[in-house]
């Protein structure tokens, strides 16, 4: 991915909303084929700025060109190559979910058979064969989600942005939304995410975008991260063990890669060194061989504002 075209440029945007910044001074490039998670805090402004990249929304200043096409000026064009997954959706209550779809391939200009055979295989490609007659509104968030894409797809687009997607699914529909992204860039189609959960996206992504304030923070490849000795690669993992907790202690301790950083009336949390499954699945195995009865190993998810917290932090100690 990395030397990949870039298929949507970004320049100097800028949004404002009541005299505040929403968007402040944001550019990047998208790489043509990639998948990016695009990451920020409640407010940060994703949404602001994905509505401008999908054309629903003009910028007060700056560019988007998608595919060579300016957002502004070629917008019927941009629309068409552009797939526009918002966070919520409205559906028309007299609708199913089959004539919800063929009533937006109506939309995208598509007519007779094709049509038919477009909307069949967006049911197809997003799990919605049994749910073809159901009302479009009232939809669980994960069927609704199916839909939401559904729609999205209709038109082929060459790049979908999609806001917030996993927010709120089951671990079922998020593995399901996975595949989905998998799929989907299989078949060249550029992803662009957004999400205010780091963990959320990171797996699925090819590089990530952070923004903060209407501004972006930091933007590399997956890991980089880390990569750029930014952020400590570590994981803090909740332990249980049935009674023995005095022996975990003395274990976590004599452990050159572990802290033990909080000692819990049943277990502790500590700090491991390596932030890889298959390193923590070698250590619970080490913590079962040297006779510790652990009864639950639970990796903590850190949280985007930590992640923040630690770019941010490194970078005031770089620059002293
Ligand atoms: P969230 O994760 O909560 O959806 P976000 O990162 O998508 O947040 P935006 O929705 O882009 O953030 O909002 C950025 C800022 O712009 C926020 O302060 C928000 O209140 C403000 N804002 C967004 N849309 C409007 C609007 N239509 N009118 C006024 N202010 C707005």
């Amino acid at each position: 991915m990395k030397n990949a075209e870039p298929i949507l440029q970004v320049r100097d945007l800028h949004k404002n909303f009541n005299g505040v910044a929403a968007v402040d001074g944001v550019s990047f490039d998208v790489a043509s084929g990639s998948v990016v998670g695009f990451i920020g805090a409640n407010g940060a402004g994703k949404t602001t700025t994905m509505r401008m990249m999908a054309g629903v929304d003009l910028p007060d200043s700056g560019e988007v060109t998608v595919c060579g096409f300016d957002a502004a000026a070629d917008a019927v064009q941009v629309r068409r190559l552009v797939g526009w997954m918002p966070d919520s959706y409205g559906a028309y209550a007299h609708l199913s979910v089959l004539e919800y779809l063929d009533f937006y391939a109506r939309l995208c200009g598509l007519r007779g058979p094709e049509r038919m055979a477009r909307v069949r295989e967006v049911v197809e490609f997003s799990g919605l064969q049994e749910l073809g007659a159901r009302p479009a509104a009232g939809l669980s968030k994960g069927m609704a989600q199916r839909l939401c894409l559904g729609r999205a797809l209709l038109p082929r687009p060459r790049v979908l942005i999609m806001d917030e997607p996993a927010a709120g699914l089951d671990p079922q529909a998020r593995m399901d939304f996975k595949q989905a992204v998998a799929a989907l860039q299989k078949q060249g189609v550029t992803l662009f995410i957004s999400s205010h959960i780091l963990s959320e996206l990171e797996e699925m992504c090819d590089s990530l975008l952070f923004i903060d304030k209407g501004r972006i923070v930091h933007q590399g490849l997956r890991g980089s991260l880390c990569a750029e000795g930014e952020v400590p690669r570590t994981v803090v993992v909740e332990i249980r063990v049935a009674g023995m907790v005095e022996e975990l202690f003395q274990w976590l301790e004599g452990a050159a890669a572990w802290t033990l950083t909080e000692r819990l009336a049943g277990g502790a949390k500590a700090e491991f060194g390596l932030n890889s499954e298959q390193a923590l699945a070698g250590e619970l195995r080490r913590m079962l061989e040297g006779g510790l009865q652990v009864s639950s190993f639970h990796p903590q998810q850190r949280r985007l504002e930590e992640v923040f917290v630690e770019v941010l932090k490194a970078r005031g100690a770089a620059a002293r």
